[in-house]
């Protein structure tokens, strides 16, 4: 192994709740790893992804520019199951290659030219390296204190040299990017998330990748009666989705005729609850085309009319599979927070016509009654028309 005065350049990844998933862990980490290599596929640079013992570290090849080497963080920065990313240096395993590393890797920032206060923290993954954390933090620190004339600051530095001491090599780095957290897409199976054009389904979305579910979205669309402006908009947010998991699909279903059905059938007051439940019905069948196991909603408690208590519990009765509704007990404000932090706020407020508005009743159900709701699905033969719906299936597939 050779490697020249400074290192190699790398990209040094801190896993999440991975770390803690006892026997299973190997499995978590080679899914990790191949999501990283799916994210990395489109930029131009050949990337080495090697498993370390509890971090992830992308070997470049030498020569990669500081920004390429940031881009490349920034890209693997959106991978959920990440809770730091570092762009670094790997050096040999010795105390004087470090410590030249070290003083190369500061030389032209900011902090070194204004005489920021500084610290280093060096902790050892490999017992076996000569020097103790305490001594190789004194060795680095007195060598870029007599360089540079910096003055240590332990409590509230403003640099800080990081260095990792693993099996095979060392890094060194100065700051980082934080990650998404959570647990690698596709770690806890398939879900389907209904995704209209508002504010609230992307980032329940989001939040159920997060928690490594790899997710299809489903819009329903008022199509004849609206024009196809939903359907741009909700491939717009599955398009700014899917850095977060890749090869996303998007499903959409013309619902119009179905939501004017409903009315026809007298829902009045119910229609709202009624389209609801029809479209979860529908969703329920497009879930077994796509092998997902539960369904994912924007509800949260008390928003608007149909996300009361007992509205839920009248949409819950609609089909079998679990609801799984991660925005349930979040203000709206801070489901926008999130919103803009993801990058699908400003989609979201674009003007579109909601097919849920199109029919709406001057009053809407506050307590629907599963019973009245059963009513107006026989008359409907609600079953039935969420096969047909589910069968007038169109897909928009996102390449990788
Ligand atoms: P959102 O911002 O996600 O649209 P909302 O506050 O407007 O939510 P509703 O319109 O009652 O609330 O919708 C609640 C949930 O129902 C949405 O979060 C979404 O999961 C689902 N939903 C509503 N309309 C559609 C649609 N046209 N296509 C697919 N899913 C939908
Ligand atoms: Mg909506």
């Amino acid at each position: 192994m050779t490697m020249s005065a400074m290192g190699e350049p790398c990209v040094l990844l801190k896993l999440g709740e991975v770390v803690l998933k006892g026997k299973n862990r190997e499995l978590f980490e080679r899914r990790l790893q191949g999501n990283i290599k799916g994210a990395l596929k489109k930029l131009d640079i050949r990337v080495d992804v090697r498993q370390r013992h509890g971090v992830i570290a992308l070997f470049l090849p030498e020569g990669t520019s500081a920004e390429q080497a940031d881009a490349v963080a920034r890209r693997v920065a959106d991978v959920p199951g990440l809770v730091w990313v570092h762009p670094a240096w790997r050096v040999a395993k010795e105390p004087g290659a470090v410590v030249k590393a070290a003083v190369e890797l500061v030389r032209d920032t900011d902090e070194v030219r204004r005489r920021a206060r500084f610290a280093v923290r060096s902790r050892r993954r490999d017992k076996r390296f000569p020097l103790r954390s305490m001594e190789l933090d004194r060795l680095v620190g007195g060598e870029l204190n007599d360089i540079y004339g910096l003055p240590v600051d332990l409590k509230n530095p403003e640099l800080t040299v990081h260095i990792e001491v693993d099996r095979d090599e060392a890094f060194l780095f100065t700051n980082g990017i934080p990650g998404q957290g959570g647990l690698p897409v596709g770690s806890s199976g398939r879900a389907l998330v209904l995704m209209s054009g508002g504010i609230d389904s992307p980032v329940a979305a989001y939040r159920m990748m997060r928690r490594g579910l790899r997710v299809d979205f489903l819009h329903f669309s008022g199509i004849p009666f609206t024009t196809s402006e939903s359907i741009y908009k909700a491939y717009a947010l599955v398009r700014a989705l899917d850095r977060f998991q890749g090869r996303s699909r998007l499903w959409v279903v013309p619902f119009g005729k179905a939501q004017q059905s409903i009315k026809v059938s007298g829902a009045d007051r119910l229609q709202m609850v009624a389209q609801r439940r029809l479209m979860l019905k529908t969703a329920e069948e497009v879930a077994h085309k796509v092998h997902a196991a539960a369904l994912i909603t924007g509800d949260s408690l008390g928003q608007v009319s149909s996300q009361t208590l007992a509205n839920i519990t009248a949409l819950d009765d609609a089909v079998r599979l679990p609801i799984l509704r991660p925005l349930v007990g979040m203000d709206k404000t801070e489901i926008m927070a999130e919103a803009r932090r993801i990058g699908t706020l400003s989609i979201s407020e674009l003007p579109d016509e909601d097919c849920c508005s199109l029919l709406a009743p001057r009053s809407a159900e506050t307590r629907a009654r599963i019973e009245d709701l059963r009513q107006i699905e026989k008359r409907l033969d609600a079953e039935e028309l969420a096969v047909q719906l589910a069968g007038s299936l169109q897909a928009y597939e996102l390449d990788a």
